[in-house]
């Protein structure tokens, strides 16, 4: 298949051939079509696979720049995935005017993040602690939410963050897009999909 094949704009495709990205990769084919349309997904994928553009590049299309309220949040296990994620949407978003990706983590002072947030983001890459933290001082909003991206889904389970996340998606609105990425299948992430999806397309790239 070809990125032609998607219903991208044409700026995305310009953009990603700047990239270097040819052809989509397998979990790339099956996830962005249905991302674009507002579809929730399920989608087993491992590093490497092309995961972040399978999602970063339908969250984009999707955002609206001119409207200043956080629009897409993706939630990852640790510092180090959400600064790569940023990074690639970051990348993904060149292709649109004024897009402002603000990265979220525990592990530094949170004021300058609350200084960020306060000149308005459309993005938000975080991880569940200092998102919690955030709500739980008003200084994040997520009640303009569209999508909501939980990348490494097993592993953030795997690290206690199964009350943070249920805490955050209960924050967001229920018309909102919910994409799932994991490497694994657990029971807990069934469960988690089937109380947070609504009828997810099941990928298995
Ligand atoms: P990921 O699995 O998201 O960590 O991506 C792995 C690497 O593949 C990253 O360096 C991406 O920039 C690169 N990549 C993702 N999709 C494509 C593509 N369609 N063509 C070429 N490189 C890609």
């Amino acid at each position: 298949s070809s990125f032609n094949d998607f219903g991208l704009s044409p700026a995305m495709l310009t953009n990603l051939a700047h990239l270097g990205f040819e052809t989509p990769t397998e979990i790339q084919a099956k996830a962005i079509r249905p991302g674009l349309s507002g579809r929730d997904v399920i989608a087993m994928a491992k590093t490497g696979s092309g995961k972040t553009a399978a999602f970063g590049i339908s969250l984009v299309e999707r955002l609206n720049p001119k409207l200043f309220a956080v629009q897409a949040l993706v939630l990852c296990p640790t510092r180090e995935l959400a600064d790569q994620v940023a990074k690639a949407v970051r990348e993904l978003a060149r292709a649109r005017e004024n897009i402002k990706v603000l990265t979220l983590c525990g592990g530094v002072p949170i004021g300058p993040q609350i200084g960020s947030l306060s000149h308005g983001a459309h993005v938000v890459v975080g991880t569940p602690g200092r998102i919690q933290d955030h709500l739980r001082k008003q200084t994040l909003s997520l009640g303009r939410l569209k999508t909501v991206v939980l990348d490494e889904a097993d592993r953030m389970l795997d690290m206690g963050f199964q009350e943070a996340m249920e805490d955050i998606l209960s924050q967001t609105p229920p018309a909102r897009q919910t994409l799932m990425f994991s490497a694994t299948w657990p029971d807990a992430i069934r469960d988690l999909s089937r109380q947070y999806q609504k009828d997810p397309l099941d990928i298995r790239a």
